[in-house]
């Protein structure tokens, strides 16, 4: 790997109109030079409710390899406007996206969390 290069992760919807947003937004606000991608439908629903087991396992494995091989510095999760994996309005996605963070931040006790909630314009804010 190339160690003096930086990388960050997020945990983001599968929806590819939320990519390049979150992506650009991301690459601007930190520095990045490489984001890994772990995307699932509407993650923040999974992780804040923690039933879907094998799921969830397959998130947290692929947030270690990112965290352990790239030394990922921050890991973003996301929430967005019309979601199809996650039909809750975005009060409620906010919370749910507050939660994930919660048992992220327990999986890597060191490594930086956030949320960001993706707008009905495509536009990333920190949530
Ligand atoms: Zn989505």
């Amino acid at each position: 790997m190339e160690s003096n290069k930086k990388f960050i992760t997020t945990i983001n919807c599968m929806d590819g109109r939320v990519q390049l947003p979150v992506i650009k937004y991301l690459m601007e606000e930190t520095g990045a030079d490489y984001i890994d991608n772990i995307t699932e439908p509407g993650p923040n629903k999974i992780l804040s409710e923690n039933i879907a087991v094998s799921t969830v396992e397959s998130i947290r494995k692929r947030v270690s390899v990112s965290v352990e091989k790239h030394l990922s510095e921050l890991i973003a999760i996301i929430g967005h406007h019309d979601c199809g994996g996650n039909p809750a309005e975005r009060e409620e996605q906010i919370q749910q996206i507050q939660e994930s963070c919660k048992l992220v931040q327990e999986w890597q006790p060191d490594t930086k969390i956030i949320g960001l909630w993706v707008d009905e314009h495509w536009t990333v804010h920190s949530a």
